[in-house]
C-alpha cells in the first residue's frame, strides 16, 4: 500500500509517498509558500496533485501541529475532527489553520481516500496533571487554556520506540530521555512508553534553546519588556520566536555547524550560544531523570542530535553521577542513517546507554495512517475468524489407551470435529486430582505420540492442580494427573496443561490476514453482551489446519461467547494494517 504524508504548514507544503510496509520513500517533495500570495497553498496543493497523479494512493496522512488534550491517538478526519482543529487554531496560529487548509483541499481532491490527522501533541495527551499544569489560578488557566501540551510527540515517540528495538527491551520497561534538537526543540522524558513530561509548553516556545526560538524565559522578563515600552506584543514575539535561541545568541543564524566553526575559531558569542544550548539540554536530562526516578537511555535526534558529535559530547558531560558514560570514538563516528537509524554511542559498559537515533515523522505518521485507515476499515467489513470452545478433553498415547481401555480396545469414533482428520471418541476417562475427580473427559483421536490432558483453570481448582499454559504437543515438565478407565489405572507424571489459546489457520488464510506461523495476535469479541479482546493467542500454521480460533470454556465463558461465534483480527501491526487494506482494495 501506498500513504502520501501531508505537512502544511506556513512556510512551504512537504510531502511523501511511502510505500509500506517497506517503507521505500516513493516520491519526496517541498513546496516553498510565499507568505504574499494568499491563494499559495492551493496552488500548492495543485502542484502536489499533479505531481502524485499517477501513483497509487491507499490513504493520507495529515500533520496536524495542535489537537490540545483531545487527542491522544490519531483519528480519522471527520467534521467533528475539523472542528477541533479549528478550535485549536487559536493556540496555534502559525500551524493549525494551514494543517486545516491542506487538509480540506487534500479532501476536496481526494474524498474516496481515508484522510487521517496525526496529531504533534497526541504523545503527549496522557502526561500527568501535574506536568501539564502552570502554577497560575486554575480557572485563569481553563478559560485560556493556558496550560502545558508538548510537541513533536510523533518523533519523540518514533525514536523511543527505535531505541527499545535496538535495546531488544519493551518500550515499556524502560525510562528514557529523548532530546530533539532540530531547528525546533524539545525534550521528552518517555517513561513506560508514556510520555511524562516534555520541555515544550502551551506553544513550542517553552522548553530548550532553538534555532531562533529563546525557550525557558522568566516570564517577569517579558512582563519587563513589555513595561519597558520598547516593545509591542507582536515585536516580542519576533524577537522571542524569530530573533533568539541560537541565532540570538550568536549572532550568527540558526545553523548550528556555522557557530560551531566561529567557536572554534574564538567567537564567544558563537561559545556562549553553544554553552547555554547544551546546559538547558543536561539541566532537562537530569530534570527528566529525577521526574522518572532513574533514567535507562538518552536518546539524540534532530538535525544536531543526529549530526553534531561535539554537542552530544557536550550534553553529556557531567552526567556520569547518572550512570552514563560516553563514547568518545563511537559518538565522534555516529551518523545514524535510514540503513542504520540507530546508533550507540556510550560505553558497553555504561549503566545508561546512549543513542543517536535518525528520525522519521513523515515514516511514523504514514505508519499511523496505515493502521487507523485499517482499524476503520476493519470496523467496516472485520475479518472474522470463527470460534471453537473446546470442552475439557485429553489425547492419549496407544501406551495409555490400553492401560486404561485394555490391551485389545481401540478408539471409536463418535463424531468428526472442525480440524479434518481429528475426531471425538466414544471412550471417556475420569481425572483424579488430589482434591477432587472430573468424570468422564472424552478423548478425542486419532492416538498420539505422547499423553496430553487439556482443561480450564476452574477445573485445575476443582482438581487441586496447577497446570501450566502450554502450547499443543509441549507437555514436557506439566503437571502431573490420575487418570482412570474402565480397564485400569494411569500415573502420569506429566501431561495436564491449560492449553494455550491459539488459532489454526491454513496457509491461504495466513496469507489472507497476513500472518506467521507462531505470530502472537489479538482477537476481540464484539457486539456480545461481553466484549473482550484476548492477547497472546498464538497463530499455528499447517496444510491440514481448518481456520478456527480455540479458547477454552473459562475463556469463552468470559466473552459470553455461544455456538457460532467469531472474533476479529485486530490490526496491531504496520503488516496487517496493509493486509486489511489491500483485501479491501481486492
Ligand atoms: P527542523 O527542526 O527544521 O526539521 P533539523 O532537524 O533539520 O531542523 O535540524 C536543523 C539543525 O541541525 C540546524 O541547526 C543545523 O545546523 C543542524 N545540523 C545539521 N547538520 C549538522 C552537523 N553536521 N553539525 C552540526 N549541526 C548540524
Amino acid at each position: 500500500m501506498q500513504v502520501l504524508v501531508i505537512n502544511c504548514g506556513s512556510s512551504s507544503v512537504k510531502y511523501q509517498l511511502i510505500k509500506l510496509p517497506s517503507c521505500e520513500k516513493v516520491l519526496l517533495g517541498k513546496i516553498e509558500i510565499d507568505p504574499a500570495d494568499n491563494t499559495a497553498h492551493e496552488t500548492a496543493i495543485r502542484a502536489l496533485i499533479e505531481e502524485t497523479q499517477q501513483h497509487q494512493i491507499d490513504a493520507i496522512g495529515h500533520r496536524v501541529v495542535h489537537g490540545g488534550n483531545e487527542f491522544s491517538e490519531p483519528v480519522t478526519v471527520t467534521d467533528a475532527v475539523i472542528d477541533s482543529i479549528e478550535k485549536h487554531s487559536a493556540d496555534a496560529p502559525l500551524h493549525n489553520p494551514f494543517n486545516l487548509l491542506g487538509i480540506q483541499l487534500a479532501q476536496h481532491q481526494w474524498p474516496q481516500i481515508p484522510h487521517i490527522a496525526v496529531f504533534d501533541t497526541a504523545f503527549h495527551a496522557g502526561m500527568p496533571k501535574r506536568a501539564s499544569s502552570y502554577a497560575i489560578n486554575p480557572a485563569v488557566a481553563d478559560q485560556h487554556r493556558v496550560r502545558r501540551f508538548g510537541f513533536h510527540g510523533t518523533s519523540h515517540q518514533y525514536v523511543a520506540q527505535l531505541a527499545a528495538d535496538h535495546l531488544k527491551t519493551p518500550v515499556d520497561e524502560l525510562r528514557t530521555v529523548t532530546l530533539h534538537l532540530g531547528n525546533g526543540a524539545s525534550a521528552c522524558a518517555v517513561e513506560y512508553g508514556r510520555s511524562v513530561e516534555t520541555s515544550m509548553g502551551m506553544t513550542p516556545l517553552e522548553g530548550l534553546v532553538m534555532g531562533t526560538r529563546s525557550g525557558d524565559i522568566d516570564a517577569g522578563a517579558v512582563l519587563s519588556l513589555l513595561r519597558s515600552g520598547a516593545y509591542q506584543v507582536s515585536e516580542l514575539d519576533e524577537l522571542l520566536n524569530r530573533q533568539s535561541g541560537l541565532a540570538g545568541l550568536s549572532g550568527i543564524g540558526n545553523d548550528l555547524r556555522e557557530i560551531e566553526t566561529s567557536a572554534e575559531q574564538g567567537d564567544e558569542s558563537a561559545q556562549l550560544a553553544i554553552n547555554v544550548f547544551a546546559h538547558r539540554a543536561r539541566k532537562y536530562i537530569g530534570a527528566y531523570a529525577a521526574i522518572m526516578g532513574g533514567l535507562d537511555a538518552i536518546v539524540f535526534t534532530g538535525g544536531i542530535g543526529e549530526n553534531s558529535a561535539t554537542m552530544r559530547r557536550r550534553i553529556a558531560q557531567r552526567l556520569e553521577f547518572l550512570g552514563v558514560r560516553l563514547s568518545d570514538d563511537l559518538n565522534r563516528n555516529a551518523r545514524p542513517a535510514t540503513d542504520q537509524p540507530v546508533v550507540e554511542i556510550s560505553e558497553p559498559h555504561s549503566r545508561v546507554r546512549v543513542l543517536a537515533v535518525r528520525t522519521d515523522e513523515g515514516l511514523m505518521i504514514a505508519r499511523q495512517t496505515a493502521r487507523i485507515a485499517a482499524a476503520e476499515n476493519q470496523r467496516n467489513s472485520p475479518r472474522t475468524i470463527p470460534i471453537a470452545v473446546s470442552a475439557r478433553h485429553l489425547h492419549l498415547t496407544a501406551e495409555t489407551f490400553a492401560k486404561l481401555f485394555g490391551p485389545e480396545a481401540t478408539p471409536t469414533k463418535y463424531k468428526d470435529i472442525s480440524q479434518p482428520g481429528q475426531y471425538a471418541c466414544e471412550e471417556k476417562v475420569n481425572l483424579i486430582g488430589p482434591r477432587n475427580r472430573i468424570d468422564g473427559v472424552r478423548l478425542l483421536g486419532p492416538l498420539r505420540r505422547v499423553d496430553q490432558i487439556e482443561i480450564a483453570r476452574t477445573d485445575e481448582f476443582r482438581l487441586g492442580i496447577d497446570a501450566p499454559i502450554r502450547d499443543s504437543g509441549k507437555v514436557e515438565g506439566s503437571a502431573p494427573i490420575t487418570l482412570e478407565g474402565p480397564y485400569g489405572t494411569v500415573e502420569l507424571t506429566e501431561g495436564l496443561i491449560c492449553a494455550r489459546r491459539h488459532i489454526h489457520m491454513h496457509p491461504d488464510d495466513a496469507k489472507d490476514f497476513s500472518v506467521q506461523d507462531r505470530e502472537i495476535v489479538e482477537v476481540a469479541i464484539t457486539g456480545g453482551p461481553r466484549d473482550l479482546a484476548f492477547g497472546d493467542v498464538l497463530v499455528r500454521v499447517n496444510e491440514n489446519y481448518k481456520l478456527e480460533m480455540h479458547i477454552d470454556t473459562d475463556e469463552g465463558n468470559a466473552a459470553e461467547l455461544t455456538r457460532g461465534s467469531a472474533g476479529e483480527l485486530m490490526v496491531d501491526t504496520v503488516e496487517s494494517a496493509c493486509a486489511v487494506l489491500k483485501k479491501s482494495r481486492g
